[in-house]
């Protein structure tokens, strides 16, 4: 990234390459500097209004906490702006905070010409507030981009001791001297680290290392081809997982953990490691479902999902996963749901299960599943997928992002790639291959075609992303909703409404405190810090997760990175609305003492007594309906992005076709969560390894038709 000065004598950010952010990771005290001072004092007092110093009474009697800038949240975020976030993004951030102090912006947006940095503190409180819960979809987005990064920041960054200085307070015990690491916790194959600018020939080139990624590199290179995969995020070294929220979000996620939909109403969860998303994901391991693939058959015209071969293919990832249900040992975050559903007479095996688990040897050692496994108990693709790869012959780059596709006519010839050393140097990486196989996920692989100039229809217009939201129950006994196994637990009693093929499915998170943090709606400064407090660690972090109708859109930007949109449709919003109901009366049929929704205007009922009396559970639930669901008016996640590139017989909707080749090019596969015709209406990893088998079947007889 290049330095250039604006004419307000800011230094600015030159446009970079068209790649991403490259390797995640931001901390204060780099070379960067973004801000002019008067923004940065503006983002020093927002942080304040947000997350105060505060003395706090019982039950933390006497205990005071410092402010966000205390602990350098304004800094940190400064350095996110300087080094993860693209330059629209970091342009508009400071643009919003150039409007917070300008009287004539303010007049204009509130009808009042104030400045926020001249209001009192309770003046500083209510205009958040208000941008919280304004009409105009801008301010809501802009409150929420602060909100959120100053919540994470506050309980991940390290105080002056090296442990933040809440943790204590919320019981959260964090970095815990946990027994040494028998196992490996990466994958400790050779790969190839280039000093210099580098050509490479192979007959495939495989671009991601994920889920569908390194089935194929496996299966091709067992095969005898000659293989060589690009990854663009790190492959850990041994040792180097460090049981740290902050630390590993950066270092192991897309976007240091900071990509959303354009307009910040869904954060999205994507992994940039060796692995992919089976290296940080929960583990929930779940067959497609067969109405599922009856409709990708019959609707979609992709032969065979129904068949013996396919079959064939689920279970060898099963296999080669380690799946069991072993390990499923429910720790409290999971055990409320199956007590729940247990009182409301719910048909275990039916209505809900427990999840089988690609753990083995796991024993519930340790809390930081979401940030790889520093055991290797999780059975992710570099231990097995991945190893296989290498060990049949395929050359392995990572750290090494491929920028665009080249081509002669609709025939691909290569990629152009960039490899970061680890020393921070750049080289560029040039791979001619006959065949290339995009599996970067199902939001960076359209944004890799589309800058490549792939612009078929349809590339980029259907992303599914089963959007989820949380609904927390409050318990009289602690849940510790970041320890122990993620999930084990699922209720699938509502995954096909009235038989119309949607419905949502209700499972646990694992939440550390950032997340948590970030998550939980803001009243105020005060009240948030005291709900983390008092209440954090008796709380469930239980998701509900939708199978709805809709689709969202992945583009580029002028920097060529992806920009992801996504609204709910009123059908979505009706099933979102459902789901946090039924997931509400599961956990007060556990025992919550109280419910919460992540609404920014948050919904929140009490029981009075022991159990719930149906006045109160139906206050909760006219509560939930009452609540707008428009775009940052509830926060929504997702971790499962697909159907991007969809595949299906039919070229007027489907640009890929069934056998996973782009149509209009010559060579060029898509392999990953993309090509799924619609949200699979489970956790999608196996399903995606499945269809990656399949293709790499595919990619074979293109490339050796006559054996
Ligand atoms: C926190 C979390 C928890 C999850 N939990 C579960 C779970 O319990 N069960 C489940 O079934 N699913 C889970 N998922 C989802 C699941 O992991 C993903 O759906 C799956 O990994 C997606 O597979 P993929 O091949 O499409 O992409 P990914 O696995 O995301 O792999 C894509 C890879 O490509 C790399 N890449 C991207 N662009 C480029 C480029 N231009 N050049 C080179 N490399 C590139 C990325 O760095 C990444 O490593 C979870 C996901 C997350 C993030």
């Amino acid at each position: 990234v290049r330095e250039s000065r604006t004419e307000e004598g800011a230094p600015r950010r030159a446009r970079p390459d068209p790649v991403a952010s490259g390797l995640g990771g931001f901390a204060p005290g780099g070379p960067t500097s973004l801000l002019r001072p008067e923004e940065r004092r503006t983002l020093r007092a927002v942080c304040d209004a947000l997350a105060p110093a505060a003395f706090l009474t019982a039950p933390a009697q006497g205990e005071s906490t410092p402010a966000a800038s205390d602990l350098g949240v304004d800094r940190w975020i400064e350095a996110a702006l300087a080094s993860v976030m693209s330059f629209r993004e970091a342009k508009a951030f400071r643009r919003l905070l150039r409007s917070l102090d300008d009287r004539l912006a303010n007049l204009l947006l509130s009808g009042r010409p104030v400045r926020f940095r001249s209001l009192t503190s309770a003046g500083q409180t209510k205009y958040l507030q208000q941008w919280r819960d304004s009409r105009l979809a801008s301010k809501r987005s802009g409150f929420q981009s602060l909100k959120r990064l100053v919540g994470f920041l506050y309980y991940a960054v390290p105080g002056p001791e090296g442990v933040n200085p809440s943790w204590a307070a919320l019981g959260y015990p964090g970095e815990v001297p946990a027994a040494s690491p028998s196992g490996s916790d990466g994958l400790s194959v050779s790969s190839i680290e280039p000093d210099r600018p580098l050509s490479l020939e192979a007959e495939v080139c495989v671009i991601g290392s994920g889920a569908g990624g390194s089935v194929v590199a496996s299966e091709l290179g067992q095969a005898g081809i000659d293989v060589v995969l690009v990854e663009a995020g790190e492959q850990p070294e041994p040792g180097s997982l460090v049981p740290n929220e902050l630390a590993m979000t950066q270092r192991l996620y897309d976007a240091a953990g900071l990509f959303a939909t354009r307009d910040l109403s869904v954060q999205l969860l994507g992994a940039r490691c060796a692995g992919g998303g089976t290296f940080v994901n929960w583990m929930t391991c779940l067959r497609p479902p067969a109405p599922v693939l009856r409709e990708w058959e019959g609707e979609h015209g992709i032969r065979g999902l129904t068949g013996p071969e396919f079959a064939q293919d689920v279970d060898e990832v099963w296999r080669a996963l380690g799946v069991n249900d072993q390990e499923s040992q429910r720790n409290p975050n999971n055990e409320v749901i199956w007590r729940g559903c247990r009182a409301l007479g719910y048909r275990y095996g039916l209505d809900y299960d427990t999840i089988a688990r690609n753990a083995v040897g796991c024993r519930a050692r340790c809390d930081f599943c979401g940030f790889g496994c520093r055991f290797g108990c999780k059975r992710s693709t570099p231990l097995n997928y991945l190893a296989r790869a290498r060990a049949s012959g395929v050359r392995m780059l990572f750290r090494t992002e491929a920028v665009r596709l080249e081509s002669s006519g609709s025939r691909v010839t290569g990629v152009q790639a960039v490899h970061r050393s680890s020393r921070g140097a750049s080289f560029p990486v040039q791979i001619r291959a006959r065949a290339i196989v995009a599996a970067g996920g199902a939001v960076q692989t359209p944004a890799l075609l589309l800058r490549s100039g792939f612009r078929t229809r349809g590339v980029g217009r259907s992303l599914r992303l089963h959007p989820t939201t949380a609904v927390s129950g409050e318990f009289a006994h602690d849940i510790r909703p970041w320890a122990g196994p993620p999930q084990t637990v699922v209720v699938r009693r509502f995954l096909d409404l009235e038989g119309s093929g949607t419905g949502f499915w209700i499972e646990a998170a694992p939440a550390h405190p950032g997340l948590f943090a970030m998550s939980l709606p803001w009243t105020n400064g005060l009240e948030h810090h005291r709900w983390m407090r008092e209440r954090y660690r008796r709380s469930s972090a239980t998701i509900v997760l939708l199978r709805d109708p809709g689709a969202g859109t992945v583009r580029i930007d002028r920097e060529g990175r992806p920009l992801v949109d996504y609204a709910l449709t009123a059908s979505g919003r009706a099933l979102m609305i459902r789901g946090i109901q039924e997931t509400g009366r599961i956990l007060a049929a556990a025992g919550a003492r109280s419910l919460g929704t992540l609404h920014a205007d948050r919904v929140e009922v009490r029981a009075m007594g022991e159990t719930w009396t149906n006045a109160e559970l139906t206050a909760f639930f006219d509560a939930v309906s009452a609540r707008s669901l428009g775009s940052n008016r509830i926060l929504l996640f997702s971790a499962h992005f697909t159907g991007s590139c969809p595949m299906g017989a039919e070229a007027r909707k489907a640009p890929v076709d069934p056998s996973g080749a782009l149509r209009d090019a010559e060579g060029l596969f898509v392999a990953d969560g993309s090509v799924f015709p619609s949200a699979p209406a489970v956790n999608p990893m196996i399903t995606i390894m499945a269809m990656a088998r399949r293709a790499a079947r595919s990619i074979l007889a293109y490339l050796r038709p006559r054996a």
